[in-house]
């Protein structure tokens, strides 16, 4: 199995070790705009080479396009161009927009969209490693418009790392994902900036930043070349979260300021509940 990976950093580098690792790709091929990303990926063994985007497309079986959500718009159609019998996913954060740039062309049926739901906060090959998608889930969107061959390549590719998959559709997937990773981390750039604000010592931060400082600041070290594109794609979705996300704050603040510590005490009680969810 010959695969393309178009954008070799963290997302596509750590597909690359895993279907590497369990012997489901015999050789990989990087394709990216950044050679010193490629030099690095190389170097890393992530890849075996590189190539222009037509050359790797014509001897490879499957493509991976990994990169931000923006370029994909016009990259997804280009690589389905050069297409025949090759398959084509994608695993953008995003997808409404991205099925859209690709609804009426003539090789869609050979194109699977796919978010693996796993990531990190860092960025480019430096930041690929081992095992990052085992265990996790990954989602398959819209699966009525792709080939049936198509789709049975890249269940076994994903059930290889191996991940779990669930079907959605692009809608349903740019909902729920505003709601389980988008708003964490506008809440998290938000939180950092506060900090930064109110705390202009930044060796004290380091000093005192404990667990949970750590925990919830950490999506805040996010790349903003990945997140521009999601957040400009995703924006409906997000605004609506995020709306009821400030409605949150302001009922914490005015508790606050009401000293009404009991209703205080039930809100995050009912917080708690998130527990039972995610165990
Ligand atoms: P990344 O580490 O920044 O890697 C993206 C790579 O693509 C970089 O090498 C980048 O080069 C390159 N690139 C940019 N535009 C390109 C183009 N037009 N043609 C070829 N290569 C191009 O990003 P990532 O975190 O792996 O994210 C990749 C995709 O996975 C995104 O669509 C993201 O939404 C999705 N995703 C991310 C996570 C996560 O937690 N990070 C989780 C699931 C899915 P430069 O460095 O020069 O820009």
């Amino acid at each position: 199995m010959v695969i393309t990976i178009v954008g070799i950093g963290l997302i596509g580098g750590s597909l690359a070790i895993s279907l590497k690792e369990n012997g489901f790709a015999s050789r990989i091929i990087g394709v990216d705009v950044n050679q010193d990303n490629l030099d690095k990926a190389i170097r890393r063994r992530l890849i075996d080479e590189d190539k222009s985007l037509p050359e790797a497309i014509a001897i490879s079986d499957l493509i991976i396009v990994s990169t931000p959500v923006d370029a994909m718009l016009k990259l997804l159609p280009e690589v389905l161009n050069h297409v025949d019998q090759q398959v084509v996913i994608d695993v953008g954060s995003t997808k409404a927009s991205l099925l859209d740039s690709v609804k009426n062309h003539p090789n869609r049926a050979r194109f699977v969209a796919t978010h693996p739901m796993a990531g990190t906060e860092h960025s480019g090959p430096e930041a690929a490693i081992p095992n990052l998608f085992k265990r996790k889930c990954t989602v398959l969107i819209d699966i009525e418009h792709s080939a049936p061959d198509a789709i049975e390549l890249v269940e076994k590719m994903y059930a290889s790392i191996p991940m779990r998959i669930v079907h959605l559709d692009a809608l349903e997937h740019d909902i729920h994902t505003a709601y389980v990773s988008h708003i964490s981390h506008i809440s998290s750039f938000a939180l950092a900036l506060t900090v930064l604000a109110k705390e202009k010592d930044e060796d004290r931060i380091f000093e005192l930043a404990s667990g949970g400082f750590d925990s919830t600041v950490r999506l805040a070290k996010s790349s903003p070349n990945m997140w521009i594109p999601i957040f400009r794609q995703n924006r409906d979705n997000v605004l609506d979260v995020l709306d009821e996300h400030i409605n949150q704050l302001a009922r914490f603040r005015s508790l606050l300021i009401k000293k009404d510590f009991d209703t205080f005490y039930k809100l995050i009680e009912e917080s708690n509940k998130i527990r039972k969810i995610l165990k």
